[in-house]
């Protein structure tokens, strides 16, 4: 399948550019199973990643031009020199490969310029990230052909430079990570302090259930404005609190910690999401790795329910998406990403999954949404060279 993606890619790169590409590589969107809004508190997350690739071929240039095409864009080819890049100038979609290119230079690697055509069929703006897609495709490909030498996580911290710095979207650094260090058939267990990870295995063919992502189709207008608000109440909690993060509030000492915010009611609900959920994570995790993951279902519908009441950031079409599915037998379900819209998961008994499906469908249409998009999350390999 991937050598079919890459010779039509690499086909049409040579239609654009006139000449072959030196490679072609692929980096996937990806779905957090559980740890939201945790990574910009130093906590943790556990994403695995999606089928759905952003694939680009990509060759070298000496002399300072950067050439970029989407083929999922309308438009031609945009030129530009490596030399004038500079943060927030751009607002279109090559601010995210120009991105890259101006963090890897930055930080003193020699990128002289590069000739890229690319496409994907990671869903846009869904909350499956094809922006970490995007930006680590094009830094693994640079890394590849420049020799760099830089590993998965040294490329993520790069890709989330280019997306808060050089973009100007404020985002933790579990999307870039997942994007390039995931593997197939697991979930990504990462600590986001320290970067550190563990690779859990996540079969869950194997063991007869199956996972769907619910995609709403709503992307919610201010969802920009509003993560930064959740993000400066976070920070205003741990400053409260006198710690680095959020991180640093024990479960534990949860009570005690809420006692101290005082009538910071606010700053109370936002540290509780954030505390519990670091918690529910690290439950995930040892329910995983014990085998006992038809248990990792309620820890879900907790970490949504949190995500609704506490840290405010659900929305009509995801909570019915949520209580539809659990109705209708399923396992488990939440909303994922970062809120107001885009996607929610459902695990469910791979019999069921049908039954389940049509329920949200149906529910949908009652209540006169747009129809939701839902297909099945199989946890698959992270970024790669596909020729
Ligand atoms: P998400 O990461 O949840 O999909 P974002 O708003 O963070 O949503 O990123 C979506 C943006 O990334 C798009 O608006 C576009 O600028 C860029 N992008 C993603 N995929 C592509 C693509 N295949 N071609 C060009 N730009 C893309
Ligand atoms: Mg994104």
């Amino acid at each position: 399948m991937s050598e079919a993606v890459a010779g039509a890619v690499a086909e049409r790169f040579e239609e654009l550019y006139g000449a072959g590409p030196e490679g072609v590589w692929a980096a996937p969107g990806r779905v957090n199973l559980i740890g939201e809004h945790t990574d910009y508190n130093d906590g943790f997350v556990m994403p695995f990643a999606l089928p759905h690739i952003t694939v680009a071929a990509v060759s070298r240039r000496e002399d300072g031009v950067l050439r970029l095409h989407s083929a999922d864009i309308d438009g031609g080819v945009v030129e530009l020199r490596v030399d004038d890049l500079a943060p927030e100038t751009d607002r279109n979609w090559t601010a995210y490969p120009a991105g890259v290119v101006w963090a890897l230079r930055e930080a003193g690697h020699p990128v002289t310029g590069a000739d890229v055509h690319l496409t994907s069929t990671v869903p846009s703006g869904a909350g499956l990230s094809s922006s970490a897609a995007l930006e680590v495709v094009v830094a693994l490909a640079l890394n590849d052909l420049y020799e760099l030498g830089l590993k998965g996580w040294q490329l993520a911290r790069l890709c989330q430079r280019a997306e808060n710095v050089y973009v100007g979207a404020p985002t933790g650094i579990m999307d870039q990570t997942a994007s390039a260090c995931c593997e197939a058939g697991h979930a990504l267990f990462l600590d986001t302090r320290d970067l550190s990870q563990k690779q859990i295995p996540f079969d869950l063919a194997a063991e007869g259930m199956r996972l769907l992502v619910v995609d709403t189709q709503v992307k919610h207008a201010h969802s920009d404005g509003e993560y930064g608000k959740r993000r400066a109440g976070c920070e205003k909690g741990a400053a409260l609190l006198g710690v680095d993060a959020l991180r640093d509030v024990p479960y534990d000492g949860l009570d005690a910690a809420l006692d101290r915010l005082g009538d910071e009611e606010e700053v109370r609900r936002l540290v509780r999401h954030v505390v519990t959920e670091d918690e529910r994570v690290e439950r995930v995790v040892s329910l995983l790795e014990s085998g006992d993951t038809r248990a990792i279902g309620p820890v879900l519908v907790e970490g949504h329910a949190s995500l609704r009441d506490d840290f405010r950031i659900s929305c009509p079409e995801l909570d019915l998406v949520v209580d539809t599915a659990l109705g209708a037998g399923a396992l488990g379900a939440r909303m994922t990403g970062g809120g107001f819209g885009g996607s929610a998961i459902v695990l469910a008994e791979a019999a069921d999954v049908d039954t389940i499906a049509k329920a949200v469908q149906e529910a949908f249409a009652a209540a006169d949404f747009t129809a939701p998009r839902v297909f099945e999350a199989v946890p698959a390999a992270g970024a790669r060279r596909l020729s």
